[in-house]
């Protein structure tokens, strides 16, 4: 069976058979929804209020360096320590991975792809080349990277999201090959991103990640098929991870943007900052995590 026929069966048996997976995409379903737009943004953006992420974000605001746990013993996304009911469908590209239903979804039909062994999160020529891979295999998703410091929930794990192009700003994007190679466009998503189709996996990754085993530019990342043969790859550079009045305090703003803050879904677990948010913080915040 194709990669994209197991997703599909595994994500509706794991509604099946997984009650409170099934309960949290039914309430993350059924959540509110506003668009912002103007304000200084580059793009109209949605926002959605989802309390089920609070868990996620609220774990990265008491994290601290050296103290957290990155060992497997722990670690979410190693087998031993998975929900006893989620499964996986394996996958083979440069790494062995596997995918699973990500239990706190953002969206529909939301994934996660694990490697099968703990190793930290990492933007190198492997990554990119499962990415592109992927995104070939799968039309329709989008093939997603966080950075370590950019919305990776658990970086010393490697993975890999996948969600449908339709929800996202990609949907629809069309994009001529002479602007793909590196060039930087300021119009398609709420920040710059950087354009790629056709490259070599290994020289994309000498232009992010020291090979010297040093850290790699801040960064998120998306894959994607839009028909044409080869699948386009979007880089989008970061300077912070977070708003500079990051917290669950008065006066400050829980959030944490990914891969698909900068895809146009904005999601605010705080109710507070889901009613409040307007285009011109949204635009603030985009311009303090880019420049
Ligand atoms: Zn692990």
């Amino acid at each position: 069976m194709e990669i994209k026929q197991q997703l599909e069966r595994l994500y509706a048996e794991q509604l099946e058979e997984w009650a409170e997976f099934n309960e949290r995409r039914a309430l993350m379903m059924s959540h509110e929804q506003r668009s912002l737009s103007g304000g200084g943004l580059a793009v109209a953006v949605k926002v959605r209020n989802n309390p089920a992420r609070m868990l996620s974000t609220t774990a990265r605001v008491t994290m601290v360096r050296g103290q957290q746990d990155t060992s497997p013993r722990h670690c979410m996304l190693c087998p031993d320590n998975r929900p006893r009911q989620q499964r996986a469908v394996s996958w083979c590209g440069r790494r062995a991975m596997q995918v699973l239903v990500n239990p706190y979804p953002i969206v529909d039909r939301h994934f996660t792809i694990a490697a099968a062994v703990h190793q930290p999160q990492r933007f190198d020529a492997d990554t990119i080349a499962d990415m592109l891979t992927l995104a070939a295999q799968l039309p329709g998703y989008a093939v997603s990277y966080n950075g370590p410091r950019c919305g990776a929930s658990i970086p010393w794990h490697l993975h890999l999201q996948a969600f449908p192009v339709d929800d996202t700003l990609l949907n629809g994007l069309s994009l001529d090959d002479e602007v793909c190679d590196g060039v930087v466009r300021r119009d398609v998503l709420p920040l710059p991103v950087k354009l790629y189709r056709g490259v070599e996996p290994a020289r994309v990754a000498a232009e992010f990640v020291d090979a010297t085993g040093g850290d790699e530019t801040m960064l998120n990342a998306v894959a994607w098929s839009d028909g044409a043969v080869a699948p386009l790859l979007a880089v989008i550079e970061r300077t912070h991870h977070r708003p500079a009045n990051f917290g669950d305090g008065d006066g400050q703003m829980l959030w944490s943007p990914g891969i698909l803050d900068l895809l146009g879904i904005i999601t605010l677990p705080r109710e507070h900052d889901f009613t409040t948010i307007t285009a011109e913080v949204a635009a603030a915040v985009y311009r303090y995590i880019s420049q």
